[in-house]
């Protein structure tokens, strides 16, 4: 297959572990066929620091919890043809929406001022201020294919992009479940 064949795929993480994309890594020698096939023109695990104006397929992990993650989540719409959303964080909010059911105020005091053991103060310089509510992805922008998982299988994001790479639509249903 030459170069021309790619498809490109960008990766972004918002409010995540970085689980899902470990699990990507997961593909252990399968990453060699799948380089092949795929340029990742733009992620964590590459160098490179800006969205090409045009990507084949996006993949998010996480959930949009701050103006930064929005933000990375509709420049990725923008860009892409078609949208991933990776993980049970993506998909739903998993453990970041965890803090939903209490005010922000009270959940900055309790992870910053209550249980600091030294200087307890909130971040206030240098990071985005947080929404109130945590949100899934397809909250913000929409999305094409759902692969729950917490993390999703290797086994499952090698699926989901083969069928791509065929030109097929991924059923990721068969291949995932939510939680691990
Ligand atoms: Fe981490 Fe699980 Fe969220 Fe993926 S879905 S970012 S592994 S907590």
């Amino acid at each position: 297959m030459t170069d021309q064949a790619k498809i490109t795929v960008a990766t972004a993480w918002l409010d995540g572990c970085s689980g899902c994309h470990m699990s990507f890594l997961d593909m252990d020698e399968r990453l060699i066929e799948l380089a092949r096939q795929v340029d990742i023109v733009y992620s964590p695990l590459v160098d490179t620091k800006s969205l090409p104006e045009r990507v084949d397929v996006g993949i998010l992990e996480g959930s949009v919890s701050n103006e930064d993650d929005l933000e990375l989540a509709r420049e990725f719409r923008r860009h892409c043809r078609l949208l991933i959303s990776l993980g049970d964080c993506a998909v739903n909010g998993n453990v970041p929406a965890m803090r939903n059911p209490f005010k922000l105020d009270a959940v900055m005091d309790r992870a910053y001022v209550e249980t600091a053991t030294i200087q307890p103060q909130r971040p206030s310089v240098g990071v985005p201020a947080l929404f109130d509510r945590v949100r899934p992805v397809h909250g913000v922008v929409d999305v094409d294919v759902f692969v729950p998982g917490c993390p999703p299988p290797a086994d499952a994001i090698w699926y989901v992009l083969s069928e791509l790479i065929a030109g097929r639509t991924p059923d990721p249903t068969r291949v995932t479940k939510f939680g691990a």
